[in-house]
Formats: structure tokens, sequence, C-alpha cells
């Protein structure tokens, strides 16, 4: 039992569901071919982890060449095309749901005192739509997303802002405010904050690779989501 209200806001890629490797830089990369007529190599794509939508494109005009207020002018367009894209590839053929994954958010979602909400570099629509593959997305009624901003560090706020709103009083603030995410930008979005962090060595980073940049918690994964779930209250005190 969480004897405090604890909001806790989890990433999605690497923490709760993952792609088959190469499959979002070859959408991406499909995407800017259709819209802008450039071919994009796959050397020279940015690295995805922990990063917002907008910043990959914003990293893909940069290294390609390509002018980014051009993609920000079409920028529904940008959003339309890869929701399409990706929708084909939200099939349990292209996504794997990690392990204990639907048992800690049953576990957590059944503590009154605990919120639910996202924080995902996805823009949101998309965010849902990967979600829904594992039937995972009514557990989140909220959150704050890559469309929001290109800065991952901006979106804490915004995710509090919203949980605050839907409870209809502020009882959720960096305090009691816990960031879970698979990456080191997780961390590191977190700490820009001051808000508490667990990490899980279930993305593209190992469990001694984020150990390095300490978060509060670390898992290897959720399979015992008890303890996770257990921790996690404890973590707020
Ligand atoms: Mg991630």
């Amino acid at each position: 039992m969480c004897q405090k209200k604890i909001l806790i806001l989890f990433d999605i890629d690497g923490t709760l569901i993952k792609f088959k490797s190469g499959t979002a830089g070859k959408i991406f990369s499909d995407i800017m071919e259709e819209i802008f007529q450039v071919k994009i190599d796959k050397n020279n794509l940015p690295d995805f982890a922990g990063q917002t939508d907008l910043k990959i494109l914003k990293e893909i005009c940069e290294i390609n060449n390509i002018s980014f207020t051009s993609v920000l002018a079409n920028i529904n367009e940008v959003w339309n095309k890869m929701l399409l894209l990706f929708g084909k590839y939200c099939t349990t053929d292209y996504i794997l749901l990690l392990d204990g994954v639907p048992e800690l958010l049953n576990t957590l979602s059944k503590e009154k005192n605990i919120t639910l909400g996202l924080l995902t570099g996805n823009f949101q629509e998309n965010a849902y739509q990967k979600l829904r593959t594992y039937n995972l997305h009514n557990f989140f009624s909220f959150g704050a997303f890559g469309s929001d901003d290109e800065d991952r560090s901006k979106l804490p706020p915004l995710a509090i802002e919203r949980a605050n709103k839907l409870n209809k009083q502020d009882v959720f603030s960096n305090e009691n405010t816990i960031i879970i995410g698979d990456a080191p930008r997780d961390i590191s979005c977190a700490r820009a904050n001051n808000i508490k962090v667990a990490s899980v060595a279930t993305g593209n980073f190992s469990f001694i690779e984020l150990e390095k940049y300490k978060p509060d918690l670390l898992f290897d994964n959720f399979k015992n989501y008890i303890s996770v779930s257990r921790s996690l209250c404890q973590l707020i005190q």
C-alpha cells in the first residue's frame, strides 16, 4: 500500500514495449522521402533513444541538409503520415511486450494513491497507437508527448500540470513524481526537473550502462512486478 500520493510517468519504447530494431529508423526515412523527396541513408539517422519525435525530425534535417522550418510548416502532414506508417507496424509481429509490464501496470493502477501518466518522446496519437497493440492504452488517461515540445526536459511540468487538472486539485509536484524509462535521457530529463527516476534495462542500455547515470532505482526488467511496485512506493516518503 502506498501511503502517499504518487504520480508515475512512464516512457513507452524500451520501457513498456519494444520495436524490432531498425523499424523506427525505416519509418522516419520513408516519411522524409515521401514528403520531402529526400532519400536518407540509414547511416544518416540520429540516435533515437529517449529523443522526442520533434527532436529526431530536427536532427534528421540537420544531418541531411533539409530545412526544419519546412518540416514544421508541414508538421500535421508529417504526423498523419507517421501515424499511418507506424500503424502498419503496430502489430504483435513487430512489437514486443516487455516482461511483467501488464502485471506491473495492473498492480499500480489498483493503488488508490497512485496516478499513472505517460512521458514519452512519441507524438500523442502515435503513443496511444503503439500502446493499443497490447491493450495498454487504458492505463494512461493523460501524459506529455514528443509533439508538445522537442526538448524532453520541458515535458515533466506539462505532465504534472495535466495530472493536477485531471485530479481537480494541486496534489502533484516534482516532489511526489517518479519518471520511469530505459534511456540515459530519461534520467537527465528527470534530473533537470528535480524528479526521482527509475530505470529499467529492457531498452538499448544495459544495467551496467544505466548504473553510471545513478538513477534512484534500477531494474533488470519488470518480471518481479510486486517488488518493483513496492520499491516505487518506498521511493516517495
Ligand atoms: Mg525509451
